[in-house]
C-alpha cells in the first residue's frame, strides 16, 4: 500500500477522515500527546518530524489551565483562553517543523461542558475568519453520566461541531486510574469494560449528526501502575467492530477507536488493539517521566554548580550561569520526551506510512 501524503499544518474536516481510514488500513495508529506548554508541543513537533509522521497534540483542562498560566484563579475561562493560546502556537510554528498535527483536547466531564463550549465559541469565531476550525477534534467524557445522557449531549454538541468540521471524541465505560485530578481507581470493575450494545448505541447516536471516534474501555488505566486485577483485553474492540459492521455496514472496521492510558502498555497489547481500529493512542504518565527524568540527572549530576549564582567546584569565583539557565536544562527535558515519543510511534506501527 502507497504511503499516505499530508501536508504540514492542523489537519481537520474531510482531511482528518481520510487518514483515519488509511490507518485503520494500514494498521497503524497516532501518539496523543498531553502537552502543558510551548516546550511540550515543540517536543511532539520535533518527534513527529523524526518519525516522519502526524502527531496528535491535545490538552487536558488542567493542562489548558497551565497553558494560560496556574497564577488565573478563573479555572475555566483559563482553560478556555490556555487552549486558545496553545491552538495559536501549533498554528504559527507547525510548518516551520513540517509535520501534521491533529490538535485536540481531552476529558471534559459534564462541569467542564462550559469550557469546551468557551472553546467552540474561538472555533466559531476562527472558522467564520479562516474557513478552517481553530482545532480538530474535542473530547466530551460523559461516561460518568447514564448512557442516553452522555449520547444526548454528544449528539447536541456534535452538531455543533460538525457545522464547523470538527470531530467529537466520546467515551463510553471508564479508564481505570487517576488522571489531571479525576480518580478512577475505585471504580466498579465492570465499568471498567465497555459493551459492544453500548458502542452500537453511540454509533445510532452519532452517526448522521458527525464524524466522531469512539474511547471506549478495554481494561485500559490512566497512569502506570505494578500489573494488577485489571486486564487488558482489546477483543472488546474486535466484538464491538464485527457487531456494528454486521448489523450497520460501514466496512471491516466501521469504528475509530482511541487507545486511553496508553503509558505503561506493552508493545504486543498495542499492536493488538491497534489491528482492531485503534487510530489514537493517549500517552500522558511515559512523556512526563521522559521529561522530568533527564532534568533530575542533570540536577543531581551538576548539583554542586547549583547552589548559588558563584562558585563552583572549579574555584570559588567561577560563575554558574550556563547551568542554572534553564533552557538548557528545559531542552534536556525536551528531548527525553521527542525520544520517547518516536518511541511511541514505532510501537503504534506509524513510521515509514507517511509521505510528509
Ligand atoms: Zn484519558
Amino acid at each position: 500500500m502507497s504511503k499516505l501524503k499530508l501536508k504540514p499544518g492542523v489537519v481537520t474536516g474531510a482531511a482528518l477522515q481520510d487518514l483515519f481510514a488509511y490507518m485503520k488500513d494500514a494498521e497503524c495508529a497516532l501518539p496523543a500527546v498531553n502537552v502543558i506548554g510551548s516546550h511540550g508541543i515543540n517536543a511532539a513537533l520535533q518527534a513527529a518530524k523524526e518519525a516522519q509522521a502526524p502527531i496528535i497534540v491535545q490538552l487536558s483542562n488542567g493542562g489548558a489551565h497551565f497553558y494560560a498560566g496556574k497564577f488565573l484563579k478563573d479555572g475555566i475561562q483559563a482553560a478556555i483562553l490556555g487552549g486558545v493560546s496553545a491552538a495559536h502556537h501549533v498554528r504559527t510554528v507547525a510548518e516551520a517543523y513540517g509535520v501534521p498535527v491533529i490538535l485536540h483536547t481531552d476529558h471534559a466531564a459534564k462541569k467542564l461542558l462550559p469550557w469546551v463550549h468557551g472553546l467552540l465559541d474561538h472555533g466559531e469565531r476562527f472558522h467564520k475568519a479562516h474557513g478552517v476550525p481553530m482545532f480538530s477534534s474535542h473530547m466530551l467524557d460523559l461516561s460518568e453520566e447514564p448512557l442516553h445522557e452522555n449520547l444526548e449531549i454528544c449528539a447536541a454538541t456534535l452538531a455543533r461541531m460538525a457545522a464547523i468540521d470538527m470531530t467529537l471524541e466520546i467515551e463510553l465505560g471508564v479508564t481505570g486510574g487517576e488522571e489531571d485530578g479525576v480518580d478512577n481507581s475505585g471504580v466498579d470493575n465492570s465499568k471498567l469494560y465497555t459493551q459492544p450494545a453500548d458502542v452500537l448505541a453511540a454509533y445510532d447516536a452519532l452517526h448522521g449528526v458527525g464524524n466522531f471516534t469512539i474511547a471506549a474501555s478495554f481494561g485500559n488505566t490512566h497512569g502506570v501502575y505494578k500489573p494488577g486485577n485489571v486486564k487488558l483485553t482489546p477483543s472488546i474492540l474486535k466484538n464491538s467492530q464485527v457487531e456494528i459492521s454486521r448489523l450497520r455496514g460501514g466496512g471491516a472496521k466501521p469504528v475509530n477507536f482511541v487507545f486511553h492510558g496508553g503509558s505503561g502498555s506493552t508493545p504486543e497489547e498495542i499492536r493488538e488493539a491497534v489491528s482492531y481500529g485503534v487510530i489514537k493512542m493517549n500517552i500522558d504518565t511515559d512523556t512526563q517521566w521522559a521529561f522530568t527524568h533527564p532534568i533530575k540527572a542533570f540536577m543531581d549530576e551538576k548539583s554542586a554548580y547549583l547552589q548559588s549564582q558563584i562558585g563552583n567546584p572549579e574555584g570559588d569565583d567561577k560563575p554558574n550561569k550556563k547551568y542554572i539557565d534553564p533552557r538548557g536544562w528545559t531542552h534536556l527535558g525536551e528531548r527525553g520526551m521527542a525520544t520517547r515519543l518516536v518511541e511511541a510511534f514505532r510501537d503504534l506501527g506509524a513510521i515509514g506510512k507517511f509521505e510528509l
